[in-house]
């Protein structure tokens, strides 16, 4: 595969831009080699900078869940766009894609739009703070709520200690309110709760952990913890950022029969422009400035590009059978994937809940990853790094990770998984040589 383009891309862009790139997981630093420099999208595919075209199971890290350039969503924003692209002040689009989510997602009944999902997790934090009038949170190792300092924070496998940052720049202040619990461990938070007594404000949590591979939360995990802190006077977090109608149209609190007091919500929610939102009880909501007393504001919050983009998006996968059909052609995937590594006789954990999947290659048979300590200590990064460049020689995209998830949308065929699925035969023939 020619890739000279994206190579000479790549090596002016580390001259501009620290790292070549504005997000780090995109300059392939775990799995070695050069970024694709991407070109164009269309349906299901992406082209790179040297015309390679790759079947695309990354979307943006989850937003396209219609594909790329799905007609009605450019459409949306082209009509948008002919009358301006921003105003600062209020338009009826914010309005319609408000009603759109709240009758989407059960328990939100106000919502307020943001322009990412750390603008969304930083701001639901604060409004649990002003609204319990609490300090501490709580948050799981291997959880990922964007780049806020005092989210920065994934610990050790300590239960009850205080959260040490995990970059430099990050003030040990800022985290000093931070504590960290393993992830599908409610004695943990009982814990957390008893050592801390009357000054947590709230948890917050990934329905599905998501952003250290793909782990399902366990039988009564999600309720247990909502019962935890309720008891305590505390307000659960859910951050569904990712899993926002992806787990299912409904996110994973449908999906998981949740009613979380805050809920965060990205990616899809924007159609591939940049929103991010959170959202919840209107008692709660009502706490945010102007109608309340916390402060939180945006120049770009609420832009009717984005509004469009995210309204024609939901539109379409409210439809009937839409979504259905990508969740179907997800775990036809992920089942064919468990197949051909069995053939094989590769031990893998996977995972598919809607239309979003995971797998690990696992470093032996019958481990099994539950929480962030044993993802690090099974999940095999050296197989991954080689099945994911076998897979890229033959078209086909794979987030550059073992830690991260995989998405479809509505544009991929069932011939794209068949082609993908013989990708994996080959390319396991090919490792395994
Ligand atoms: C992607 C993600 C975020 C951060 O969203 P950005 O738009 O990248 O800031 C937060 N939480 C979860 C669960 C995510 O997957």
């Amino acid at each position: 595969m020619n890739i000279s383009n994206s190579e000479a891309l790549f090596k002016q862009a580390r001259q501009l831009i620290p790292g070549g790139v504005n997000s780090p997981v995109r300059a392939f630093g775990s799995v070695g080699g050069t970024p694709r420099f991407i070109q164009k999208g269309q349906g299901a595919y992406i082209w790179d900078a040297d015309g390679n075209r790759y079947i695309d199971y990354v979307l943006s890290w989850g937003p396209l869940v219609l594909g790329h350039a799905h007609p009605d969503v450019v459409a949306a924003i082209q009509r948008t766009a002919a009358n301006g692209t921003s105003y600062g002040a209020p338009t009826e689009l914010e309005n319609q894609l408000a009603e759109l989510v709240i009758s989407m997602v059960p328990s939100i009944e106000m919502i307020r739009f943001v322009n990412s999902g750390t603008e969304a997790c930083m701001s639901a934090l604060r409004l649990a703070r002003a609204y319990t009038g609490r300090e501490k949170i709580i948050k799981f190792a291997g959880n990922y709520h964007g780049h806020a300092d005092m989210m920065l924070v994934q610990a050790g496998s300590g239960v009850a200690t205080f959260g040490l940052p995990d970059s430099p720049g990050v003030p040990a202040g800022t985290t000093e309110n931070t504590l960290i619990a393993p992830y599908n461990d409610l004695d943990a938070v009982r814990s957390l709760f008893e050592a801390n007594p009357d000054s947590i404000a709230a948890a917050i949590v990934e329905p599905i952990a998501a952003n250290m591979g793909f782990v399902l939360p366990e039988q009564g995990y999600l309720q247990g913890l909502i019962d935890i802190c309720h008891e305590h006077g505390a307000l659960l977090i859910l951050d569904e950022v990712m899993t926002g109608f992806r787990a299912s149209t409904g996110g994973a609190q449908q999906a998981f029969n949740l009613d979380p007091d805050i809920t965060c919500l990205g990616k899809v929610i924007g159609g591939g422009l940049p929103v991010g939102a959170y959202a919840g009880k209107r008692d709660i909501m009502q706490k945010v400035a102007p109608a309340g007393t916390m402060y939180q504001a945006g120049t770009l919050s609420g832009n009717p590009l984005a509004m469009a983009a995210g309204l024609a998006t939901l539109t379409e996968l409210r439809r009937v059978g839409v979504f259905d059909q990508i969740a179907g052609r997800t775990k036809q995937l992920t089942d064919g994937i468990c197949h051909v590594m069995a053939e094989f006789e590769v031990p893998i954990q996977v995972g598919q809940v809607g239309a979003m999947f995971g797998f690990y290659f696992l470093k032996q048979p019958g481990a099994i990853i539950r929480d962030y300590a044993s993802a690090k200590q099974y999940a095999d990064t050296d197989r991954f790094a080689q099945f994911f460049h076998a897979m890229l020689e033959q078209g086909v995209y794979l987030a550059p990770s073992q830690f991260e998830a995989g998405f479809l949308s509505s544009a991929h065929t069932d011939e794209d998984i068949q082609f993908t699925l013989n990708a994996v035969r080959k390319a396991l023939q090919q490792i395994l040589s």
